[in-house]
């Protein structure tokens, strides 16, 4: 032993410690402080998806990078293929409802896709789920066709209109609902559907943080990709469904609701982070309002459907504040001339 040291010689030595050195650094790196969060996400394959860029008008991919809020939503997916299951008996249920459980019990805001299969297989929860002012009733489409392919082995629809206009229908007979949000399947689709999608007054909604729930069996690792990615104003996609397609939704929601809140997000349905949905009803008195109105100084240079807080170099900076709020108030009764000028603003953000 001595003796094939010493034929080694102290540049052996050297080189033997330094590929141990060398082969415990990965370990090593693995092993520091645990920088998960801020860990650069892996890069998304989108080699299977025709995703089109933003179109600044109808098309959103996430809400305002400014605030703190982030939305999270659930895709349903009911296929024909998934519907026949259920009813053979192939599959116990296609409704995840830990996860809604799960939401309520932290009373964490999300709007949920739901196909109109889904919605008609069940039309209770759905009932249910719609009339919960904690949730947000999106579609799907019909039966979860692909508008553009490759999807994911998704079968091409052969109607797209008729797939978000019969699942509008049954989601309203079901539901009782009325959706103006829509996720296409897979998010593959293009302008044009975007465009059709608008024609029949519905708001795309795609995401920028995908939590990879499908067919994943780790909560940790499901839970790790989302809380790695999401930024304020992020639209987390997961899905509802669970069973074999979804399994572990649940359990890394609950992750997924902890590590967010440890981080200072909140949680918004997307109508809300996009400004899309009414302002809550008026609490002020009227008469207050009407008193404020008639204050001449206020009420010359309100603009009834101007841009809120723009009112002109020519005021002092004291004056523009409150004509912003006397803006604010005279519109109160007229929430879709403000909601257009909030949502176009926020669409420009986005955009940018
Ligand atoms: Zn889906």
């Amino acid at each position: 032993m001595r003796g094939s040291l010493g034929r080694l010689g102290t540049l052996g030595i050297f080189g033997i410690l330094a590929a141990a050195v060398l082969a415990l650094l990965p370990g090593a790196a693995s092993a520091a402080p645990k920088p998960a969060l801020r860990r650069p996400p892996p890069p998304i394959s989108l080699q299977t998806v025709d995703h089109p860029p933003a179109d600044g008008i109808n098309f959103f991919d996430n809400g305002p990078r400014t605030g703190s809020d982030i939305a999270l939503t659930f895709d349903a997916d009911m296929t024909p293929g998934m519907l026949q299951q259920l009813k053979s008996g192939a599959v116990p249920s296609w409704y995840n409802r830990a996860v809604v459980d799960l939401l309520r019990q932290e009373h964490v805001p999300a709007t949920l896709f739901l196909t109109g299969l889904w919605a008609a297989a069940y039309p209770q929860e759905a009932k249910n789920l719609a009339a919960d002012p904690l949730f947000e009733i999106g579609s799907h489409t019909y039966d979860h066709a692909a508008f553009r392919t490759p999807c994911y082995g998704l079968g091409r629809a052969p109607d797209r209109a008729a797939e978000i206009t019969q699942a509008q229908a049954a989601i309203a007979v079901a539901a009782g609902a009325q959706p103006k949000l829509l996720r296409f399947p897979g998010d593959c689709y293009d302008r044009t559907d975007v465009a059709l999608a608008r024609e029949l007054g519905l708001t795309v909604i795609s995401g920028d943080v995908r939590a990879g729930d499908g067919f994943n069996l780790s909560a940790p690792n499901i839970a790790q990709t989302v809380v790695a990615r999401i930024q304020p104003g992020s639209i987390v996609v997961l899905h509802l469904h669970g069973g074999r397609n979804a399994p572990m939704t649940a359990p890394a929601l609950r992750l997924v609701i902890e590590a967010a809140r440890a981080r200072g997000f909140g949680f918004a349905k997307v109508g809300d982070l996009l400004g899309l949905n009414p302002a809550p009803p008026a609490k002020p008195d009227p008469r207050e309002i009407l008193q404020k109105l008639r204050r001449p100084d206020l009420r010359a240079p309100v603009r009834l459907s101007g841009r809120l807080g723009r009112e002109g170099p020519l005021l002092p900076p004291r004056r523009r504040v409150a004509n912003s709020w006397a803006a604010l108030f005279v519109t109160w009764g007229e929430w879709g001339k403000l909601a257009q000028p909030v949502s176009s603003r926020l669409n420009s953000i986005h955009s940018n």
